[in-house]
C-alpha cells in the first residue's frame, strides 16, 4: 500500500467516525421529515431543519436558489480544488407521505457533506449540499439546472433507498403530460343534442393510447388517469382532465412517443431525462460500499425501472445514483410498506451507510482530482 492510499484510508476512517457521531442528529431530522411529509415545492420544514443543521456545521447557506423557495445550496470550501455536490431530496408523495424514502436521501446527503467538509483542511476543494425539491413529478432539479446551479459542479452524487443494494441504476426518460378536454354542458336527457361530451373525447383518446401501446418498443411505458370525469349523471360532462406519463429508455424515443400522444391528446408536458451512470464514480462508490460492509448485487438493466430528475443532472455533470436496500424484494416502491421501511431502523442504517460511502467517494475525488478528469472524459464520450 502506498503512503497516499494509507492516508486516504485514515481519512475514510475519520469519515466513518464522524457519521457515527452525527447519526443521532441526522436520524432525528430524518424522523421529523418522515412524520411531517411535505409535497413538491412545499418542503419548508424539511428545508428549515436541513439548512439549520448545515449552518451549525459551518456551511454558508443560500436559500431559494433558482427562484425556487424550497431549493438551497450549502457551501464549504478551502483553497482550490474540485467541487463535489451531494444532492438532498426531501419531497413526499401526495397522499402517501414518504413512501419513496426521501427523508433518508435528505439526511444521507447532508451527513455526507458535513463529514467530507470536515476534511477540507487536508483535502482542498469545495463541498456543496444542494437541496433539490420536487423530485416526485415536479422536476425540481430541472429548474436548478436551468438556474445554473450545476455549472461549477464536478461530480453530483446521491443515493436512493430501494429493495436492493445496487451501484448502477437505470431510470427511464419520462414526460409528464397534463391534458384537458372542454365540451359544453347540457341536460343529458332533456337537451342532449345541445351538449358536447368531454368524457367521450377522453374515452376515445384513452382507447387511442391503448392501441398505441401495442406498437411500442421494449421498456416504454404509457400510463395515466382521469382526474375529472364530470359532475353529475344527468349533465353532459363539460370538462375532463387527467395526467399521463410517457416513459422510454432513451430520450429520443420518448420524444417520438410524446409526439404521438400529443396527436391523441392536446397536452402540456414536462420532460425528465434518462439516467446516465458514470462508471468512474460507480466503481469508486462500490469500493467504499464494501469498506462500510455492504456487498452490492449486480443490477439487471431496466428491471423495475422508474424515472428521476437526477437523470437530467446526469446529462449535465458526471453523476452517481446508487441504491441501498431498506426492504425485502417483494416490497413495491411508493407503497405503505415502503413508507414504513423508510422510517425503520434498517432505513436509518442504510442512511448512515450511504452517507459514509458517499462522503468517502467525495474524499477519493478530492484526494486525486485526476479521477474527476477520468469521470469527465467518460461523461463527454457518452
Ligand atoms: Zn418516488
Ligand atoms: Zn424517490
Amino acid at each position: 500500500m502506498s503512503v497516499a492510499q494509507a492516508s486516504t484510508g485514515q481519512l475514510k476512517d475519520a469519515i466513518s467516525t464522524r457519521i457515527d457521531a452525527l447519526r443521532p442528529e441526522l436520524e432525528r431530522i430524518g424522523r421529523d421529515i418522515h412524520a411531517n411529509p411535505e409535497i413538491a415545492y412545499e418542503e419548508k420544514q424539511a428545508v428549515g431543519w436541513l439548512t439549520e443543521l448545515l449552518k451549525k456545521h459551518g456551511f454558508g447557506v443560500e436559500l431559494g436558489v433558482a427562484n425556487t423557495p424550497t431549493a438551497f445550496v450549502a457551501t464549504r470550501r478551502n483553497g482550490t480544488g474540485p467541487t463535489i455536490a451531494f444532492l438532498s431530496e426531501y419531497d413526499a408523495l401526495r397522499g402517501l407521505g414518504h413512501g419513496c424514502g426521501h427523508n433518508l436521501i435528505a439526511t444521507a446527503s447532508a451527513g455526507a457533506g458535513i463529514a467530507l467538509a470536515g476534511l477540507l483542511d487536508r483535502l482542498p476543494g469545495r463541498v456543496l449540499v444542494i437541496g433539490t425539491p420536487a423530485e416526485e413529478g415536479g422536476g425540481g432539479k430541472i429548474r436548478l439546472i436551468r438556474g445554473g446551479i450545476f455549472q461549477e459542479v464536478d461530480a453530483a452524487m446521491m443515493f436512493h433507498p430501494d429493495t436492493r443494494t445496487q451501484v448502477l441504476h437505470w431510470a427511464l426518460a419520462v414526460t409528464h403530460m397534463h391534458f384537458e378536454f372542454t365540451g359544453r354542458a347540457a341536460h343529458a336527457s332533456g337537451d342532449p343534442e345541445k351538449g358536447i361530451n368531454a368524457l367521450d373525447a377522453f374515452v376515445l383518446a384513452y382507447n387511442g393510447i391503448s392501441l398505441l401501446r401495442q406498437q411500442m418498443k421494449d421498456g416504454a411505458r404509457l400510463h395515466g388517469f382521469l382526474k375529472e370525469g364530470g359532475t353529475a349523471p344527468n349533465i353532459i360532462p363539460e370538462r375532463t382532465s387527467g395526467e399521463f406519463l410517457v416513459r422510454a429508455r432513451e430520450q429520443a424515443y420518448m420524444e417520438e412517443l410524446v409526439q404521438k400522444v400529443k396527436n391523441i391528446f392536446q397536452a402540456a408536458a414536462l420532460a425528465t431525462a434518462d439516467l446516465r451512470n458514470n462508471e468512474v464514480l460507480a466503481r469508486l462508490f462500490e469500493e467504499n460500499l464494501r469498506r462500510v460492509g455492504l456487498a452490492p448485487v449486480e443490477g439487471v438493466p431496466w428491471e423495475n425501472a422508474g424515472s428521476t430528475d437526477m437523470g437530467n443532472v446526469s446529462h449535465v455533470v458526471p453523476a452517481l445514483h446508487p441504491t441501498l436496500a431498506i426492504a425485502s424484494d417483494n416490497v413495491p416502491g411508493h407503497s405503505q410498506a415502503f413508507l414504513e421501511a423508510s422510517g425503520s431502523p434498517r432505513g436509518y442504517q442504510a442512511m448512515a451507510d450511504a452517507a459514509k460511502a458517499l462522503a468517502m467517494t467525495g474524499a477519493d475525488l478530492l484526494a486525486d482530482p485526476s479521477l474527476i478528469e477520468q469521470a469527465k472524459v467518460e461523461f463527454r464520450r457518452t
